[in-house]
């Protein structure tokens, strides 16, 4: 799943190619990744793209006041052609999802694989009517230290920008002091942009357990954290940025150090790099730099050794 650094990479690489285009037309290669349906997705045609931007892993589109907002999800990715084929788009008939198509005929196509279709996209006057927006914590880089303090310690939560939805969730009135880090950095309503790949990242350089409770850490773990969160996404950034999309899971994959690595040599201290699982999803960490030198426990193993 691309996280804030390539959803960064991909708004710098749109904006580079599709600023002050217009718009020939959006064609959709599946109903269902169409989560709205005023302004109609037809309204886009012949307008010109004014912006390109991010909001946590969402990318924003403005077309002259009305935004295409779309989230890749898990298997979702964006595939940019300086030359679309003419052939038309039909829904049921192959990955593409949706396709963009501007005057100049470049354009992208948005694409999904595998069976579980996750990839939303809205077509919206406000960026902010998308719930997945509208709920969304402060973004890591913009963040003072303070307030990710605070975040951490319980005592602000992103309940003002939550939506009504939210609010009696569970989730809204949980306490975030009392939560594991790992957990919490991956929240997209604490903070905006971090998933599974980059909270093992930040965690492997803050030298932190990715089970420390968050309200536990001590100032200066706090400093490690913040420092680590801000060094890793940038230094991401950085890699990402100007590589054409094609080209950002590569980068992604070579600038993890733990996360992906399970069984390879950690490059801090030489350990191996060590991995629990879960059931959609697993996490990696070196014992040595974050655990004290104590391997976590792994269910699935456990279970397995049984
Ligand atoms: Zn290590």
């Amino acid at each position: 799943m691309p996280e804030l650094p390539e959803v960064q990479g991909l708004v710098d690489f749109l904006r580079s190619r599709v600023l002050d285009l217009p718009v020939a037309r959006v064609d959709l290669g599946s109903f269902s990744v169409l989560k709205t349906y005023e302004p109609p997705v037809d309204s886009l045609g012949g307008l010109t793209v004014t912006d390109v931007t991010r909001h946590g892993k969402w990318i924003d589109i403005d077309v002259d006041g009305i935004h295409l907002v779309f989230h890749l999800s898990r298997a979702g990715w964006l595939r940019w052609s300086e030359a679309l084929p003419q052939t038309v788009v039909r829904p049921g008939k192959s990955p593409i999802a949706l396709r963009m198509r501007f005057a100049d005929d470049s354009g992208f196509d948005l694409t999904e694989a595998g069976t579980q279709k996750r990839l939303a996209v809205h077509v919206v006057r406000d960026p902010r009517d998308v719930p997945g927006i509208a709920s969304l914590g402060p973004d890591p880089l913009d963040i003072s230290r303070a307030d990710f303090a605070d975040l951490l310690h319980g005592k602000r939560t992103a309940s003002g920008r939550r939506t009504a939805d939210d609010i009696g969730s569970g989730e809204a009135t949980r306490n975030e002091s009392s939560r594991q880090i790992k957990g919490l950095l991956r929240d997209q309503s604490v903070i905006a942009g971090v998933g599974n790949a980059y909270s093992d990242e930040v965690l492997h350089a803050a030298k932190l357990s990715p089970y420390a409770v968050a309200g536990k850490l001590d100032e200066e773990a706090v400093d490690r954290l913040y420092d680590a969160l801000r060094d890793v996404l940038t230094g991401a950034i950085a890699a990402a940025s100007g590589k054409p999309a094609k080209d950002l899971k590569d980068a992604k994959r070579a600038g993890m150090r733990v996360h992906g690595r399970a069984g390879e040599t950690c490059p801090v201290c030489g350990d191996v790099v060590r991995e629990v699982s879960f059931a959609d999803r697993s996490m990696q960490y070196c014992a040595t730099c974050q655990t004290g030198g104590k391997p976590l426990a792994d269910r699935r193993m456990s279970r397995l050794l049984k």
